[in-house]
């Protein structure tokens, strides 16, 4: 089969479509045939080795969706012809995947399966991020960073259904359209955002800052926040953030600051299930969308890497085998 591997780590131009073997079903495990696959940042940080991935070469890729097509022995929680969706095992940008077979999530028959691939891992990042990082709820204000990205266009939707006030940042005036659209009570650019944010809470700050961007905007994310406020730095798409004293959270108000991590947030297969079924469900029932804002075929995996790395696309990129 046709798969996307890295066997040194560098730019896009790493990324080679070749022939690998098929996947086979070990024990616990399920065969996937990929009909989507979701293309995270997390990818860009394992393909330069910013993060640490399998080791070299390496198929890459974190999400998908699917049906499956052979289980191994001993898997009982799903079947052959079963549409499921999937994310963490690297490996799915692929035309099938061996995935344990807890990590699958049934996607309802009603939902695409495209969908299903654009939604799972950054909505499930969204969910926690909103409802467990720092549990939003009506009063709290909060700023996103990259707010017409991925994770930002479902952040700053399930946010404001929990009733708090949004404060999105964004590069340019079409991703600052695609925010407000997705519920941003303001939308602001990233030159003096801390100065801006200030400014529209009459000088207090807001009690949380989602900032996936890291090195370029960290310092000024603290300077946001209200006394007690919280800094989520869930990503780092600018590079890695240096080290802190933390006298700087004392002098900024008893800050609190907080490297959350998917994993950490679905520790079994019940908290798997759980925000899966909220996302699935707010979906089909018309309060959540889902941007696709760029499908591209599985061979092209250089340029869906390359535009998502250059800040050239908005909401979720797929790569279709
Ligand atoms: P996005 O679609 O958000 O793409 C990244 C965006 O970051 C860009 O579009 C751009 O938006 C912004 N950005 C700012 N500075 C840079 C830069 N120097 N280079 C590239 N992009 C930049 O990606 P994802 O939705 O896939 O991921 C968003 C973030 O969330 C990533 O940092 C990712 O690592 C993190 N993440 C963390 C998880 C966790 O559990 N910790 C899980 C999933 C994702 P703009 O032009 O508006 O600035």
């Amino acid at each position: 089969m046709k798969a996307v591997r890295v066997h040194e780590h560098g730019g896009p131009e790493v990324l080679r479509y070749e022939e690998v073997p098929d996947p086979r079903p070990a024990a616990g495990t399920a065969v996937v045939e990929v009909k989507a696959s979701g293309v995270n940042f997390i990818d860009i940080y394992h393909r330069t080795g910013q993060y640490p991935a399998a080791s070299l070469p390496y198929v890459v890729g974190t999400e998908a969706a699917g049906i499956v097509r052979e289980v191994g022995e001993g898997v009982s929680a799903v079947r052959p012809g079963d549409r499921v969706a999937c994310f963490a095992p690297v490996g799915t940008y692929a035309e099938a995947i061996a995935v344990p077979a807890d990590r699958l999530v049934p996607v309802p028959p009603q939902l695409d399966l495209r969908v299903a691939a654009a939604l799972l891992l950054q909505g499930m990042t969204a969910h926690y991020l909103a409802l467990s990082t720092y549990p939003l709820r009506a009063g709290v204000r909060c700023v996103v960073h990259a707010a017409a990205g991925g994770v930002g266009l479902l952040l700053c939707q399930i946010a404001r259904r929990q009733g708090a006030e949004v404060i999105a940042i964004t590069s340019t005036p079409e991703k600052a359209e695609l925010a407000r659209a997705a519920g941003a009570n303001q939308v602001i650019g990233y030159d003096g955002f801390d100065l801006q944010v200030r400014a529209l809470t009459a000088g207090r700050g807001v009690e949380v800052v989602y900032d996936s961007v890291g090195k370029t905007t960290f310092e000024a994310s603290l300077r946001c926040l209200a006394p007690r406020g919280m800094l989520a730095l869930y990503g780092q798409a600018s590079g890695a953030v240096p080290p802190l004293d933390p006298q700087v959270l004392a002098r900024g108000g008893s800050l609190y600051l907080t490297r959350p991590v998917l994993g950490h947030y679905v520790l079994d297969r019940a908290e798997l299930l759980a925000r899966a079924d909220d996302l699935f469900r707010w979906i089909l029932e018309g309060s959540l969308s889902v941007r696709i804002g760029l499908e591209l075929p599985l061979a092209e995996a250089r340029e869906a890497h390359r535009r998502l790395g250059g800040r050239d696309t908005t909401g979720k990129v797929l790569l279709i085998p």
